[in-house]
């Protein structure tokens, strides 16, 4: 805690609720109604009308998980009241943001505090200021009134903390960089309800850790502040081909993306749905006959594509687009809960991941493509990596995967991991086994390693630093 913390905290300390609280409560029932009367925000507890929705993921498959309590946080203020309830109470705790952990860890059976009201997106010389509620839609959308933006995921509904705490992987990070290599402070309530502002040169191992650290381990955020850029027209590229194709397209794909020029972002996606699909997609920040000369190489090792769309459009409307929301307003492109005219569904899936740090051989590709084929519902995902996400030090940030050519997901309708784990297991011979903290993976048992390589034990520091007594806990806890 630096000079100005101290002070801070000194003063929120009446407001926050920092009082410490006396041991023979804490074996006394939760008061729950007290908690509510110190929230500016809303509490909303099992027997109140909203509670269902309440306790609600992006992931159907966890509506079986009741919480004691959903605080609706619309302060810090609020956030440190919380902390203070579940210290007292010694209840677990678990923060919230766009609710869309792939392992269900942003819910639990204690309080859950949802940041989702502290949601203001604002802009100013060059900064964006964003609260932790903010969904990747409506990030998009304020910033483009300004002409600039971040670079942040494809899915609209998920949650800027959660992405920007884990790193952060989008449609333009080959330009830009992850969503946290462009984050200048974050704010965070941490376990003793103190509210920090961390920076390069206030907490800067604080700093350090909530760049690709994880959500759910150091504290809660409340609000980011990134450095943005300038926005430009944007081609949006769909090429597809059929199955036969597919082996040529990981062998060709594999060799361009990740070295193509920086305003070039791909993902190539192999589906096994009622039929058998091989697509390469991608973002190209330039026009299309430019676009059309860096395509042609891949084309050229693969073969005619059986359809190609290649349009060119504002960076607004490419995000839509990207997030699968090109004909849908912005309100409308939410979960119904989000906003009333919200049109997007929630999605029961399951999946697991790898983070490919060398191109497949040929007999790593004919496995991903032999996997792919399997009987079942599922895409397998090749995101493009390189550019300036590779431009950044292993260890500048907590995110270690700089190396990485591109991502790899398995992802399956359902809540089955039968094909999962297989597919996955298979390519563990050819792909290793680093992953990425924001597809957390409840399977992995060298998770530590997998998620942060030679970054772990700091990690382990700054956990012990700014929570020793473990209030945040996670089944993968830093
Ligand atoms: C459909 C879909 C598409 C995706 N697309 C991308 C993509 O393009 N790029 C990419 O990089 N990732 C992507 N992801 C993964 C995504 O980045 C992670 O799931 C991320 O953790 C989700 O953040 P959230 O806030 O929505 O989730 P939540 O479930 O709310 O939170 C995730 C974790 O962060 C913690 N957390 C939440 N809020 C806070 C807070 N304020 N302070 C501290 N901890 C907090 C939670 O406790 C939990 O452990 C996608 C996920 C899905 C389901």
């Amino acid at each position: 805690m630096d000079r100005r913390d101290f002070l801070r905290a000194a003063t929120l300390a009446p407001v926050l609720g920092l009082v410490s609280v006396p041991p023979a409560l804490a074996s006394s029932a939760p008061d729950w109604p007290g908690l509510r009367r110190r929230l500016t925000g809303k509490l909303v507890l099992p027997a109140d009308a909203g509670y269902g929705a309440a306790r609600r993921l992006f992931n159907p498959a966890f509506d079986g998980i009741r919480p004691g309590g959903v605080a609706y946080c619309a302060t810090p203020a609020d956030v440190s009241a919380c902390l203070s309830f579940v210290r007292a109470n010694r209840l677990p705790v678990t923060a919230r943001s766009g609710g869309h952990s792939y392992a269900g860890w942003s819910t639990g059976t204690g309080l859950v505090i949802d940041v989702s009201r502290m949601n203001s997106v604002s802009y100013a010389a060059g900064r964006a200021t964003v609260g932790a509620g903010a969904k990747l839609v409506d990030v998009y959308d304020k910033l483009a009134r300004h002409g600039v933006s971040i670079p942040a995921g494809s899915c609209p509904t998920v949650g800027v903390s959660g992405l920007a705490l884990g790193g952060g992987i989008g449609v333009v990070s080959r330009k830009y960089g992850l969503t946290c290599d462009t984050l200048e402070s974050v704010r965070i309530v941490t376990a003793d309800g103190r509210l920090l502002t961390c920076d390069a040169d206030h907490h800067p191992d604080l700093y350090w850790a909530c760049r690709g650290g994880g959500g759910g381990n150091f504290g809660v955020a409340v609000s980011f502040t990134f450095r943005t850029h300038q926005t430009r027209d944007t081609t949006v590229f769909f090429l597809h081909w059929p199955w036969a194709k597919a082996e040529a397209a990981v062998k060709a794909w594999q060799s361009w993306a990740p070295t193509a020029p920086d305003e070039l972002w791909s993902t190539l996606h192999l589906t096994r749905n009622n039929g058998l699909d091989v697509q390469i997609g991608g973002t190209y920040l330039g026009g299309k006959a430019a676009l059309d000369r860096l395509l042609a190489p891949l084309v050229a090792g693969i073969g005619r594509p059986s359809s190609r769309y290649a349009s060119t459009t504002s960076y607004g409307h490419a995000m839509m687009v990207m997030a699968g929301c090109s004909s849908l307003s912005v309100a409308q492109c939410h979960l119904p809960g989000q906003t009333a005219a919200g049109r997007l569904s929630r999605d029961t899936f399951a999946a697991k991941s790898h983070l490919a740090y060398q191109k497949l051989s040929a007999a790593g590709v004919r496995a991903l493509v032999a996997g792919a084929a399997q009987a079942g519902e599922h895409t397998v995902q090749l995101d493009a990596l390189g550019g300036a996400v590779a431009r950044v030090r292993p260890d500048a940030t907590a995110f270690p995967h700089r190396a990485a050519l591109f991502g790899v997901q398995y992802y399956s309708k359902g809540t089955g991991r039968a094909w999962l784990r297989g597919i996955h297991g298979d390519m563990r011979a050819h792909l290793g086994d680093h992953a990425y903290v924001n597809y957390i993976d409840p399977d992995l048992t060298d998770w530590r390693s997998a998620y942060y390589g030679a970054n772990a034990p700091r990690l382990a520091a700054v956990k012990a630093a700014y929570d020793p007594g473990r209030v945040f806990h996670l089944p993968q806890g830093v």
